[in-house]
């Protein structure tokens, strides 16, 4: 049995025992100046470019579920919201028309179902990245060391399989995170094989076939070109990192293997000028490159 009491349920308990407090401090003040400068510019033209621009969450806590809905209603001016399949498929199709977002959320924590309640809100359809290992997880000293170990957070509940079928039901997708949200980098590639098969086969047998994978922690650092071969192997047909950028019209069709997903993060709770100046600088530097992977020579 979860002790509720125990677990995380609000977003200001995550910020109080964040030890990087004056760095975030910090890290606003610069923001708000760059932000600022944002708001007195006149960036429009850089607004309108037709891009695809891939965000993605964690959690929307309780007390985020506001200033996260407020988010969106600012996104919905500049942008057209599609489902994280569409978004993949104009990239290929190389069929980028007009500004876009695509919508992810990874790790599958509970209160995904906040997220997707007001994302049902705004007729958005998200893709929910999972580790199948932790979905149904109801003992509390595992999901407080998993928690901790893999996601370095505090005990936080995760979704179950019903939760998991709620969000198919009102159109959302799912796609895998890999089997216990591994770094790839530090994996054997037995292992990490091992980990995109089984993932996929679990959710495939569950959800309907699994197209799209995201590899945990995100960073380029995180994951290598043998990995991404084997993703392609095992039958995904996208894989995501978690590097900031925007994707244009490649300028010719791609093969699947062709595109690597880049995803900015949003956090519910973030200062809506500061989302903002994030789109609007990868929109200013929207490039083709970007739908490269890194590895390429
Ligand atoms: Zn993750």
């Amino acid at each position: 049995m979860i002790n509720m009491d125990l677990l995380t349920t609000k977003f200001k308990r995550i910020k109080e025992a964040n030890p990087k407090k004056i760095r975030n401090f910090v890290r606003n003040i610069a923001l708000d100046m760059l932000s600022l400068k944002f708001e007195l510019s006149d960036f429009r033209a850089e607004l309108e470019k037709p891009r695809i621009q891939f965000l993605y969450i964690h959690h929307i806590f309780e007390d985020e579920a506001e200033n996260f809905r407020k988010l969106l209603k600012e996104l919905a001016k500049y942008h057209s919201f599609i489902s994280y399949s569409e978004a993949v498929n104009k990239v290929l199709n190389n069929e980028i028309d007009k500004p876009y977002i695509a919508f992810s959320s990874d790790d599958g924590f509970k209160n995904n179902l906040i997220a997707a309640k007001i994302l049902n809100e705004f007729n958005i359809k998200a893709c929910f990245f999972i580790n199948p290992d932790t979905i149904g997880l109801k003992d509390f000293s595992q999901i407080k060391i998993f928690c901790k170990n893999r996601l370095l957070l505090p005990p936080i509940e995760f979704m179950d399989w019903e939760d998991v079928n709620r969000l198919l039901k009102n159109g959302h997708e799912i796609g895998s995170h890999t089997m216990g949200h591994i770094n790839v980098a530090t994996t054997n590639t037995s292992q990490v094989k091992e980990n995109l098969i089984q993932s996929k086969d679990i959710l495939d047998k569950r959800c309907g076939n699994i197209a799209h994978f995201a590899y945990p922690y995100g960073r380029f650092f995180h994951f290598h070109q043998d990995a991404l071969n084997l993703v392609f192997e095992t039958g995904y047909s996208s894989c995501a990192s978690a590097e900031r950028g925007c994707h244009i019209a490649p300028g010719r069709k791609l093969k699947t293997e062709e595109l690597f997903i880049r995803r900015d993060l949003v956090i519910g709770d973030w200062n809506i000028k500061h989302v903002k100046y994030f789109i609007l600088k990868n929109a200013i530097n929207a490039s083709v490159e970007t739908n490269k992977n890194p590895y390429q020579k």
